[in-house]
């Protein structure tokens, strides 16, 4: 079987590690020389995001079997608003290198790919496609899912980041929310080391010449000193993608749409996805069933992404106070509830009960008469499902196929 693999990233990598365990040897494109984005910085990831997972780094050797090296445990949050500091310890999460580095994540997963790595070489997915059996996408962006008409876009943010020097905790991520900055997004701050860190702004909806304005104004309102050895600039697309298979092409990482909205994590989904890609591939099953789950993650963190776009700083300052008040902090921290899951639960529908009743007021019908037995809309119909086949000419694949998670 012959299966090319556009990107060798978070995704592409780990896609490649599993089908080499399943017998099939892949071929990868990379666009950069080497693997590994081009600036150094450090993810982090929540355990909170991603319960009733215990350990995430466990969890990917088990389930995944991908066997990563954390750069640390992630141990403290401190999340600073306009009006203070609050802080959360426990079993949090994990921070990943990622770019170049000889540990970072990219290496470590392309240490264990044997497979041909064809660096240097801009891949067309529509050229693939003819000429191998599988191609999985993952390109970390979007420009292939939208030519193939599978992408809805929900947001684009502006990232302005830095490697800096100072002092820091190594198990600590800063994060800051005060919207003369962050707008709708947040800052934070991940450790390399005691000396260094990345330092990350996030803007929204913001262009990329807004980037300047947004970043100096973050340092100058939080007084930062630190020193600055390197910084660039990123834009992060966030949408939906549907079907995640079009023809013999599969999209995963943020090609999928595999990025959590609320905060844009999706290293990840990247992982998860890969792998699950792989297995479609290897084992004939239905990608789309596969991914699930992980659509139906990605769906529940937009509710929370709606309310930051609407979110005042004393709103933000309300949320932070009520997480990290004594007792409710442990509830949520220290054990392994799924709060996201039924936090967002409640806030749908919460959001659809209020809409409800802004009808029924609008309508004049008064919104308690017991009386009343409001008519359900009709269903709208469900969006035929795409036969398999050749990859659609661009052009040709003008309507969106994709739909909401219901
Ligand atoms: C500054 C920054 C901070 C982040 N922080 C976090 C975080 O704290 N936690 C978290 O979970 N996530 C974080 N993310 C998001 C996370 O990095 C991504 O979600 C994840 O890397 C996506 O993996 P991917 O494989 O889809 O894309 P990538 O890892 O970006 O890999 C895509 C690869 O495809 C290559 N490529 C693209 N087009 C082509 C082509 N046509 N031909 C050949 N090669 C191509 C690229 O060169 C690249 O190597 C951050 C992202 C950025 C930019």
């Amino acid at each position: 079987m012959r299966v090319a693999i556009i990107g060798a990233g978070a995704a592409g990598l780990a896609c490649a590690v599993e089908l080499q365990r399943h017998g099939v040897v892949p071929e990868l494109f990379e666009q950069r020389p080497r693997v590994g984005e081009l600036f150094p910085h450090v993810a982090g990831t929540l355990q909170l995001f991603n319960r009733p997972v215990d350990d995430q780094v466990r969890y990917l050797r088990r389930e995944f079997g991908l066997a990563l090296t954390p750069l640390a445990p992630m141990r403290r949050i401190l999340m600073k608003t306009p009006y203070r500091t609050r802080e959360v310890r426990g079993r949090l999460g994990y921070f990943f290198l990622r770019g170049q580095d000889p540990d970072s994540l990219e290496n470590q997963l392309c240490s264990a790919v044997t497979s041909p790595i064809h660096f240097n070489t801009r891949a067309d997915h529509r050229y693939l496609a003819r000429r191998y059996d599988y191609v999985v996408v993952a390109t970390g962006n979007n420009e292939v899912p939208a030519a193939l008409g599978c992408w809805q876009p929900l947001m684009k943010a502006v990232v302005r980041g830095a490697v800096v020097l100072g002092e820091f905790d190594p198990y600590t991520i800063v994060m800051w929310v005060d919207t003369q900055y962050t707008k709708g997004g947040y800052a934070y701050l991940t450790p390399f080391s005691a000396r260094r860190a990345s330092l990350v702004l996030n803007v929204p909806d913001a262009p990329p010449a807004a980037a300047d304005y947004y970043w100096s104004t973050f340092w100058r309102a939080e007084n930062l000193r630190y020193q600055v050895v390197e910084d660039f600039v990123w834009e992060h697309y966030f949408g939906w993608v549907y079907p995640h298979r079009v023809g013999n092409v599969l999209l995963a990482g943020i090609a999928g749409g595999f990025m959590e909205t609320f905060l844009g994590f999706g290293l990840l989904g990247a992982l998860r996805s890969g792998v699950l890609a792989a297995r479609a591939i290897a084992t004939g099953q239905d990608y789309e069933e596969l991914v699930k789950p992980l659509r139906r993650e990605m769906h529940q963190t937009l509710v929370f992404r709606e309310w930051l776009n609407r979110a005042t700083n004393r709103d933000v300052d309300l949320l932070v106070r009520v997480i990290t008040s004594p007792g409710l902090r442990q509830l949520i921290y220290n054990t392994n509830l799924e709060w996201i899951k039924w936090t967002a639960r409640s806030m749908t529908l919460w959001r659809r009960v209020a809409d409800r009743l802004r009808q029924l007021r609008g309508a004049g019908i008064p919104a308690r008469d017991p009386k009343h037995r409001p008519v359900r809309p009709a269903a709208p119909p469900r969006p035929a499902e795409r036969p398999e086949g050749p990859v659609p000419a661009p052009g040709r694949s003008r309507e969106r196929p994709w739909r909401r998670i219901p």
